[in-house]
Parts: C-alpha cells; sequence; structure tokens
C-alpha cells in the first residue's frame, strides 16, 4: 500500500513571529518520517521520529521548550499507539527526559503495561539506559519569562472564559502515519498547559483522547485544551466515526464538532484512515499541519480558520 503521514504542532492564535518556526519544524518532522515509510519502515518508527524531532525543536511546547508548571517545573506527557496490536505506550508529568515520545515507545516494547507516570516513569527511563536530563535542559528563556509574568496574575486560572484567543502556547505535537504494510500508528507529545498544577496530566497521554490507532479505522492525534478533548474522547471519537462510515475528513470536522458542541472545547485533530486518506480539522485560529501529498512531497502549512467555530 501507499504510505501515508501527517503531523501537527498545536492549534491556537500562533504568534504571527513563529510562524516560520513551525513551518520548518513540521516540515523537518514530515520529512524524517516520510524518509522513514518510503523505504518501507513502520507507521511506529515513523511517528515516533516526526514526534521526536518536534520535541527536540525549541519552538514547540514538547521536549525542549515546553511550558513550566506552577512551581516552576516541567512536567511531560506523551503517548504512541500500534493500530495493529491496539498496544499502547504513554507517560504523564514525567520530569527530566528530552525525549518522552522514546520513553512511550519503550513500555510498547518492553513493558505488559500501558501508562507510567512522574517518578516511575523516570526510574524507568533510568532502567533503559535513557539519557536523563537537568530541567535546564528543557528550559527555554521564553517559557521562563511566560513563567515570571503568570507569576504576577492574582489567582490565575486557565479554564476561566477559555476561548480560542486564550494565550497559548498549544504546541502539542503529533503525528499519524500508515505504512507500506497498511499498518497505522498515532503518537502525541506535550508539556501540558503553561501554569499548570503541579501532576496536572492533560489528554495527551490518555488513550483516545490525545491519540488513537486502529488498522481497522484510523490513527489520530489531537491538539488544544485537554480537558475538553478528554470530556470528548476526541481521537477515538474521530475514529469512531470513521468506521461508521464517514471520510478521513467527514470525521475530522465531526470530532471537533462535537467537542465544541458538547463542552464548547477548542482545539484540533490529525487523521489517516484505513484506506490512507488523510485529514485535519481545528476550530481555532490557526494549525500547524504538514502531510505528504500524492507526488511524495511534503506540504508544511500553517492553516487558518475560515470559518467560525
Ligand atoms: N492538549 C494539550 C494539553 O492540554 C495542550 C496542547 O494541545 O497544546 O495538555
Amino acid at each position: 500500500m501507499k504510505p501515508a503521514l501527517i503531523v501537527h504542532a498545536g492549534a491556537w492564535k500562533i504568534p504571527e513571529a513563529t510562524h516560520a518556526d513551525h513551518i520548518a519544524g513540521i516540515r523537518a518532522a514530515a520529512e524524517a518520517g516520510w524518509a522513514i515509510l518510503a523505504s518501507g519502515g513502520s507507521a511506529l518508527d515513523a511517528v515516533e521520529t516526526a514526534v521526536s524531532i518536534m520535541e527536540d525543536d525549541p519552538t514547540f511546547d514538547a521536549g525542549v521548550g515546553s511550558v513550566l508548571n506552577r512551581v516552576g517545573e516541567i512536567e511531560l506527557d506523551a503517548m504512541i499507539m500500534d493500530g495493529s496490536t491496539l498496544q499502547l505506550g504513554a507517560v504523564a508529568a514525567v520530569r527530566g527526559i528530552t525525549n518522552p515520545v522514546k520513553l512511550a515507545r519503550l513500555i510498547v516494547e518492553d513493558t505488559d503495561h500501558s501508562l507510567l507516570v512522574g517518578d516511575g516513569a523516570r526510574r524507568f527511563a533510568e532502567l533503559k539506559g535513557m539519557r536523563l536530563c537537568a530541567q535546564a535542559e528543557l528550559t527555554v528563556p521564553r517559557e521562563v519569562e511566560r513563567y515570571r509574568k503568570l507569576q504576577e496574575v492574582p489567582d490565575y486560572r486557565l479554564s476561566d472564559g477559555f476561548t480560542p484567543d486564550t494565550p497559548g502556547p498549544w504546541d502539542t505535537v503529533g503525528a499519524a502515519a500508515m505504512d507500506m504494510h497498511g499498518n497505522l500508528a498515532a503518537a502525541t507529545s506535550t508539556g501540558g498547559v503553561h501554569y499548570k498544577l503541579p501532576g496536572r496530566v492533560g489528554d495527551s497521554p490518555l488513550v483516545g483522547s490525545g491519540a488513537y490507532a486502529d488498522n481497522q479505522t484510523g490513527a489520530a492525534s489531537a491538539t488544544g485544551h485537554g480537558e475538553s478533548i478528554m470530556r470528548v474522547v476526541l481521537s477515538k471519537t474521530a475514529t469512531d466515526a470513521i468506521g461508521h462510515g464517514k471520510s478521513a475528513q467527514a470525521a475530522a470536522e465531526y470530532a471537533v464538532r462535537t467537542m465544541y458542541e458538547r463542552v464548547g472545547g477548542y482545539g484540533g485533530i490529525i487523521l489517516v484512515d484505513y484506506r490512507g486518506e488523510i485529514a485535519f480539522a481545528f476550530n481555532t485560529p490557526h494549525m500547524a499541519v504538514a502531510w505528504v501529498d500524492v507526488d511524495g512531497q511534503v506540504q508544511a502549512h500553517l492553516k487558518t480558520r475560515q470559518s467560525a467555530p
């Protein structure tokens, strides 16, 4: 089968000054993922590689460049899922590693568990010989500055009056792919939301919310307001809609519309269906998406919402 790949790096009002960096980052990720798929590699390897490249890119809220929580710490969430076996690996609120998606992959390969959190996840990383890092290695000046400003706001609560214009970043990264054997995979990685409470876990490592993959329907990765995404189990809602006969594009739009109508949520989703059709939908002002077109060329775009949510 012809492989398919789509990646994203968040959906929000992405500041114009960072559009070029977003586009360059998603392009690099899509190119690396595609190189794996084009040479016969697995969808799982492709999404892991694409996401880890975006984790290394300080532009995004994942790995290096992640947001700081309320006590000035970086806690990372990630998930990877294999659509051929429905196996998944996820980590939540883990500190001191650069590539949580790689740790999530090790959970798939080397454990009979699905989700490890906090210190346990970090201990597992150490056990597997992953390099542990100091928080300074993940921290960028942009996020220190944001943190300092937020500290000056009394009783800051992100969920109060959440709108598509709510200040970001909402730069979670993700990928969905189909390989030559028709196997699907999805991965998502994030630093979560800025100024979150310590221990807050978003949608990204929750199966069916931040990602889902099933060879019989589709592979999806989500971004946006995590508390809304998890309430409608956004990724599974989208892949189930494919199972009920919707096209990939109709399913992506249906899932985002459902989130808005049921819980007033904002965000976006990427999808690859079991036929290799790719799609994305979002109800925020922008979404950063890259995919590989029918000629094998990477298309990387900062998309602007055309209509009201
Ligand atoms: N969904 C992520 C979270 O709530 C944030 C994002 O998409 O940027 O943790």
